[in-house]
C-alpha cells in the first residue's frame, strides 16, 4: 500500500511537473535555435562561432539532464540491484561530471584504498552522483572544489560528495529532500534532485546526512549497506595441522 501511495503520489508529482519541464525545454530549444541561427549568418572560420556553439552544448546538456531527471524519477520498472564496486562507479562518472560541471571547478575523488562494494542499481548510483555533482556546480558560480570520497564504516559503505559552495541556512535545510523544494530561479531548478537522490538511497537501505552552513560548503554523506566480499579458504600449509583461531 505504501509503496502504491507513493507511486501515485509520484504520479501527481509528475503531472504538475509536466508544464513546466515543456516550459524549460522550449527556452532550452529557443537557445539552440537562436544560436544556430547567428552561426549560419556567419563566415565559416569566424571567430564568434565558438561562443555560439558553446552556449548550443550549455542548453543540450541543461536539456540532458532535465530529461535524465525526469526519467529517474517517473521510473516504475523495479531497479536491477547488482554488486558494485562504489570506486568503479566513481571514476567510471568521473570524466562525464567534470565536462558537465565546467572548468572553473576542481573535481577531486579520493578512493578507499579496497573496493567499497554495495548492492545497487547502476543507473540508480550515477543518478546520485550526477545530481550531487549538478547542485554542487549551482552552489559554486565563482567555481570551488568538488570532492567525492568512497570508504568504509563499519557494516556501512560511504560515499560523500563535497563542495566548496554557498552553503545553505538552517530552513533550506529542513526542506532540499522535498519534491519541487527549489531555490533556484524559474527555468533553472526542477526541485526533484534531491528527492531522487533520497529516493534512490532509501530503496537501497542506506541514509543520507547533510553537513552545511551558509558560505561554509556543503558535504552529503551517504551510507549504504556494504557488501563483504567472501572471505578467501584458509590457506594451509602441507604437514602443518591446522590453526583455529579464536
Ligand atoms: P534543484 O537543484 O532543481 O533546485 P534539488 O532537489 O536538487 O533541486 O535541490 C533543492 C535545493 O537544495 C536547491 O534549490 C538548493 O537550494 C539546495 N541545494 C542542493 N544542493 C546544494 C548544495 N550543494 N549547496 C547549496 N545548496 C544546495
Amino acid at each position: 500500500l505504501e509503496d502504491e501511495l507513493r507511486h501515485a503520489h509520484k504520479m501527481e508529482a509528475i503531472g504538475r511537473l509536466a508544464g513546466g519541464v515543456a516550459h524549460d525545454f522550449n527556452n532550452l530549444l529557443t537557445i539552440v535555435t537562436g544560436s544556430i541561427h547567428l552561426i549560419r549568418g556567419l563566415p565559416a572560420g569566424d571567430p564568434m562561432i565558438g561562443g555560439y556553439v558553446d552556449e548550443i552544448q550549455a542548453a543540450v546538456d541543461r536539456a540532458t539532464a532535465l530529461t535524465r531527471q525526469l526519467l529517474a524519477f517517473s521510473r516504475k520498472q523495479p531497479s536491477r540491484p547488482e554488486v558494485l564496486d562504489l570506486n568503479e562507479v566513481v571514476s567510471e562518472l568521473g570524466g562525464l561530471l567534470a565536462r558537465l560541471i565546467g572548468n572553473r571547478i576542481t573535481v577531486r575523488t579520493e578512493l578507499a584504498p579496497e573496493p567499497v562494494r554495495v548492492r545497487a542499481d547502476r543507473g540508480h548510483l550515477e543518478q546520485v552522483l550526477m545530481n550531487l555533482a549538478v547542485n554542487a556546480r549551482d552552489a559554486m558560480p565563482d567555481g570551488g572544489t568538488l570532492c567525492i570520497t568512497t570508504g568504509m564504516t563499519g557494516p556501512f559503505a560511504k560515499l560523500a560528495v563535497a563542495d566548496t559552495g554557498c552553503g545553505m541556512p538552517e530552513h533550506v535545510k529542513a526542506k532540499i529532500f522535498e519534491p519541487f523544494f527549489t531555490t533556484k530561479e524559474m527555468g533553472k531548478g526542477t526541485g526533484l534532485g534531491l528527492a531522487t537522490v533520497h529516493g534512490i538511497v532509501e530503496q537501497a537501505g542506506g541514509g543520507i546526512e547533510v553537513l552545511t552552513a551558509p558560505g561554509a560548503g556543503t558535504t552529503f554523506h551517504i551510507r549504504l549497506p556494504a557488501v563483504t566480499a567472501p572471505t578467501p579458504p584458509p590457506v594451509t600449509t602441507p604437514g602443518a595441522a591446522p590453526v583455529s583461531v579464536r
